[in-house]
């Protein structure tokens, strides 16, 4: 199938609401979401879709639209969050929300991360309304605020609170769809599984004492002994399902050497022998942590003084589980690394999320693929960090992560590289070509 292409002054509308969109500065912290979510619903009505503003906290907006169907088949939901992380400005190339297009690139924070998705998303609406799609199935659109800080104010708040109103049998939204170059081949990764999270708390105790006198049970050095033995693969070898077939996806497109020493990630004995032959650093750590659960210490705690040894020194560890593992899981293992001598206190946690890719929603997304790139190869996907999609996913609805863009092969610009760094940009072609692609998707599947 091919995505037909839409009219100039489409695609002209699509870009301005991006731009119109990224110059509204959302980053989290505040967020301040309203105007973002004010400006999608004033486009939404001016083609008669009618959205609703909701807020947990003041100002932390989010929108929610619908268009209705003839209700024989159940709802589908595209979403998109819209605050952004910060940018530091100095390090820039154009200043991040001034929304400058230069050599067919679109600069700007949240040009992919995601404010493309929330453009895309109401422009879906507000074609398929003025098309008069026949629908079967409600199409909803939720742009939701305060992702970036941990789902709480955003979707989190509407899937609690105002269920029924996103509750839907799939979603599209974050992460996939875009062009992921691999030794020639153009992988589209769709997000089937997130890990999830569980922060501790490793705490050690002992007696206060003088620094003139050094003692055995100095809690700062006993916690510094068992967080010396928790490097990035200390934690057992867990290859899930989801991670299997990425793997998988990865070594069919990969030539020899490079699908040998993919295959062999997935061995249990040799895995670790693998990872140190993947020559790229990035690759070899995302893909180190994507096979296990891991905890990363982050933030220290101990002492006042120089002069006083404390009587108490702590972490704070930054715990992912992988699908399948939750908390406790990660508490057995990190206990074994650590030792009894470290106190665990479990801070927060979000569940991690696996999608079955055997649905007909991801065999629809996959074939779309082809229209987004003609070489383009789906590979479905398992991300260390979290999205939306754990709050959505509550309720019931699978969630894949697919908010297209085609990359063009050159300059070659690195998509995880452009994920909250320096000079986030969209090639705008390629943002045109996702736009066109979703609408067929969603147009399809929903008439
Ligand atoms: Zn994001």
């Amino acid at each position: 199938m091919t995505a037909p292409a839409l009219p100039t002054a489409v695609r002209d509308e699509a870009l301005g609401l991006l731009q119109a969109l990224i110059r509204l500065d959302t980053t989290n912290p505040p967020g301040l979401e309203r105007a973002a979510a004010e400006l999608l619903a004033q486009s939404l009505r001016a083609d008669g879709v009618e959205p609703q503003l909701l807020e947990k906290e003041k100002d932390r907006t989010s929108v929610v639209a619908r268009l209705k169907g003839t209700g024989e088949l159940p709802p589908l939901l595209l979403t998109a969050h819209l605050d952004v992380v910060a940018a530091e400005a100095a390090r820039w190339r154009h200043p991040p929300f001034a929304a400058v297009v230069e050599d067919g690139w679109l600069y700007g924070r949240g040009a992919i991360d995601m404010k493309n998705m929330a453009a895309m998303s109401t422009m879906v609406l507000k074609l398929l309304r003025r098309e008069g799609a026949p629908l079967r199935r409600d199409v909803i659109f939720a742009g939701v605020a305060d992702e970036e800080a941990g789902c709480r104010l955003g979707s989190e708040f509407l899937v609690n609170e105002h269920p029924d109103l996103v509750r839907a049998e799939y979603a599209l939204g974050e992460i996939g769809g875009y062009t992921q170059p691999l030794r020639g081949a153009r992988l589209y990764p769709i997000m089937v599984a997130q890990k999830g999270m569980a922060w501790f708390r490793a705490r050690v105790e002992g007696s206060p004492g003088h620094g003139s006198t050094p003692r055995e049970d100095n809690p700062v050095v006993r916690l510094s002994a068992a967080l010396g033995r928790l490097h990035p693969t200390a934690l057992p070898f867990k290859a899930t399902r989801t991670a299997r077939e990425m793997v998988e996806g990865f070594a069919g497109a990969s030539g020899f050497p490079g699908n040998f020493v993919l295959r062999l990630l997935l061995n249990p004995a040799l895995g670790r022998w693998a990872l140190g032959r993947i020559p790229d650093e990035g690759t070899r750590r995302s893909l180190s942590a994507l096979l296990r659960n891991t905890a990363t210490p982050t933030v220290l705690r101990a002492g006042t003084k120089t002069n006083v040894i404390p009587s108490f020194a702590e972490a704070e560890l930054d715990g992912r589980t992988v699908p399948g593992d939750g908390p406790e899981e990660l508490e057995a293992e990190l206990r074994k690394v650590l030792g009894p001598d470290v106190k665990l206190e479990l801070l927060r946690s979000l569940e991690a999320v696996e999608a079955s890719p055997d649905t007909g929603m991801y065999r629809h997304l996959a074939a779309a693929v082809a229209s987004l790139d003609p070489e383009g190869v789906p590979v479905p996907l398992l991300v260390p960090g979290f999205t939306d999609a754990a709050p959505f996913t509550r309720l019931g609805t699978t969630f894949y992560g697919f908010s297209p863009v085609v990359f063009p092969r050159a300059p070659a610009v690195s998509f995880s590289a452009l994920y909250h760094g320096d000079d986030e940009r969209i090639p705008v072609e390629g943002f045109h070509r996702g736009l066109e692609v979703l609408l067929d998707v969603v147009r399809r599947w929903c008439t």
